[in-house]
């Protein structure tokens, strides 16, 4: 990195942290010319580059507003906190953006999202994967329920209860 003070190339990394949000490493530095300190911020490419190919093929740019309005959609009236929808959508953007570089498929979005929520909250999680997965019938529906009652028993949830 160039020194503000000097303007030389000829650094050291003296301290590297995550910031709070975890969105960016905060690094300081001590120039190897003047000594003076500064800091630089390394922050995850902001991950509107990825294109999401829909079930009819038609392709559109990712919007994480979508997966927020669909989870909000999903968690109506249950006992989910906002922060917790947010660190959802949060987890689930780092998922994505770490698996796929260009183009994902939006039943893996889908598929990713439904997994989180499984252990969130299981109308929720009902909810949103009657929407997304498009079930063809009750019957499939009605696997889906007893698919997430059985893991349920194995890992008893927070909070929420089906039906
Ligand atoms: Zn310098």
């Amino acid at each position: 990195m160039r020194c503000p003070y000097c303007g030389i190339d000829r650094d050291k990394v003296i301290d590297s942290r995550s910031t709070e949000e975890g969105r960016a490493i905060r690094r300081r530095r001590s120039c190897l010319n003047c000594n003076k300190r500064f800091t630089t911020y390394e922050h995850i490419e902001t991950p509107n580059k990825l294109v999401v190919i829909k079930k009819d093929g038609s392709r559109v740019p990712y919007d994480r507003q979508k997966i927020l309005a669909g989870l909000e959609k999903a968690c109506y009236k249950r006992p989910v906190s906002s922060e917790a929808i947010l660190k959802v959508v949060e987890e689930v953007e780092e998922e994505i953006f770490r698996r796929f570089d260009r183009e994902v498929d939006a039943l893996e979005i889908g598929n990713t999202v439904a997994n989180r929520l499984k252990h969130l909250d299981h109308v929720a999680y009902v909810r949103f994967a009657s929407v997304y997965k498009q079930f063809r019938d009750l019957e499939d529906l009605l696997d889906e329920v007893r698919d997430v009652l059985e893991t349920s028993q194995d890992n008893p949830p927070n909070q929420g209860r089906l039906f």
